[in-house]
């Protein structure tokens, strides 16, 4: 069976630190695996709508930002296909012969379609198409065939539910959808990274971000005024690493040669947590090393979107062509689910 991947983001800002640690670098780990066959990278225009729909602008102008992040991150077209969701009308009408498959329960259900609604003081107005925006992910990652989707833990119910629809696609119609997995970080701190508040997971929507194109006067800035342990007031104090956001960053970050060029004192990590929790480590030692650590991978990234940024034709260009490439792969797809569902008339 061919190895198939498909992920992608929301056109709805800058990708941030969380993006990369949570998904961004494993999807470059595996694009440069060549253990796939084919990968597709969707920017979520659409999905971005179904709760910007009053601005449309912020999607439009957010596209060309979150392609700049790809590029500068590794993504490479000549190995993935980048494409921008709406131009690809196959999956509005995959999305809505799914829906006949799905119960209003079974999505009111869906943990992160809850927190989502929350978090977006939406309880009492859902527009419908947010509502329904698990159905429309499950066509994106049907039309590709995906049999991986690298993406971030609280993609988890999302991924579950497809793959419900799949199942519910195949008895009733015949065999003709391809199962996913989902592929998760490793690392457990990549899982859901924190914002700089300490507080929720970062994301674009809350304003807690390290974003992959700030500045770096910038970045130093946001570390340097990260919560810590709120009890560890002297550095004598002993300190706790647990849920710091300070130390959940470095897990996520830091590798031991790290230590060897900005810390040389300590020889890993587990040494520089030790020491935090029985006293005599101060905050910002530890924020000037979690600076270090993170300037030495965003300044590459960095380096590379300021180079693709005087390119903006050329990244047009990948766009389009990777949209119409996308198109062809979606088409057929939905030519065998008409098929299947013997609506296939003339
Ligand atoms: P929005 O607030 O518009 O939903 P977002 O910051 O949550 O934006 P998405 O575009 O929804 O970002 O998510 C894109 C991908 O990044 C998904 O795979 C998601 O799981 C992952 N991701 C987002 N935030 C984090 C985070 N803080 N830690 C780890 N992974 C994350
Ligand atoms: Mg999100």
């Amino acid at each position: 069976m061919k190895q198939i991947i498909l992920t992608g983001d929301r056109p709805t800002g800058r990708l941030h630190v969380g993006h990369y640690v949570g998904s961004l670098k494993e999807r470059v780990k595996l694009q440069n695996s060549g253990n796939y066959d084919e990968i597709y990278i969707m920017i979520a225009d659409a999905q971005a709508l179904t709760d910007n729909a009053e601005h449309p602008e912020k999607v439009r102008q957010n596209i060309m930002q979150v392609a700049l992040d790809y590029l500068a991150c590794g993504l490479d077209p000549e190995k993935s296909t980048i494409f921008i969701q709406s131009m690809i009308p196959e999956l509005t009408e995959l999305t809505f012969y799914y829906m006949n498959l799905v119960t209003v329960s079974r999505v009111q259900r869906n943990p992160t379609v809850k927190a989502e609604i929350q978090m977006r003081n939406f309880e009492a107005s859902i527009p419908v198409g947010f509502f329904c925006y698990p159905i429309s992910q499950a066509a994106d990652i049907t039309a590709f065939r995906a049999t991986s989707v690298p993406v971030g833990e609280d993609q988890m119910p999302m991924i579950e539910q497809c793959k419900e629809i799949v199942h519910k696609f195949n008895s009733v119609y015949g065999e003709t959808l391809t199962e996913p997995k989902i592929v998760l970080p490793s690392n457990q701190a990549c899982l859901r990274l924190p914002g700089i508040d300490g507080k929720a997971k970062m994301s674009k929507s809350l304003g807690n971000c390290i974003y992959l194109s700030d500045e770096s006067e910038d970045i130093r800035t946001k570390i340097m005024s990260m919560f810590t342990d709120p009890n560890h007031i002297r550095v004598q104090d002993p300190g706790k690493v647990e849920g710091n956001p300070v130390f959940i960053y470095l897990d996520a970050f830091c590798r031991p040669e790290h230590f060897e060029e900005f810390l040389p004192d300590y020889n890993n990590l587990d040494e520089l947590k030790a020491h935090y929790q029985r006293g005599g480590l101060g905050d910002v030692k530890v924020k000037k090393f979690l600076n270090n650590v993170i300037q030495s991978e965003l300044e590459p990234i960095r380096n590379r979107r300021k180079m693709w940024e005087k390119n903006l034709p050329d990244v047009y260009d990948i766009l389009k062509k990777g949209s119409a490439a996308a198109r062809e792969t979606a088409a057929k797809t939905l030519d065998d689910v008409r098929h299947s569902m013997r609506i296939d008339y003339f």
